[in-house]
């Protein structure tokens, strides 16, 4: 199992074993993840929402809507960020 060093997308520096372990579907390492949000954009959305246009509360469960976040190498995050862009979201 030592040779199972993954690299991160983002910075290509090699993701801590651990954190491998713990989540099997990262691509970025720890610092990336904090600094991009982490591996999934995660949005909550209200299953059964009430007749359209009405106000009534809507009383339906929540799903949770987990999609692969694009990660774009840490170099064009820079330049980005050079011209005065900044860290900007894609959806
Ligand atoms: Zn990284």
């Amino acid at each position: 199992m030592n040779d199972d060093v993954r690299l991160c997308e983002r910075c290509k520096a090699a993701i801590p074993p651990e954190r491998v372990e713990a989540l099997p579907d990262t691509y970025l390492c720890t610092t990336c993840s904090k600094a991009v949000g982490g591996d999934f954009e995660v949005t909550v959305v209200p299953d059964n929402m009430s007749k359209g246009g009405s106000i009534k509360k809507n009383y339906g469960g929540w799903s949770i809507q987990k999609k692969r976040r694009t990660i774009r190498p840490v170099e064009g995050t820079q330049a980005a960020e050079e011209r005065g862009a900044g860290p900007k979201e894609t959806p």
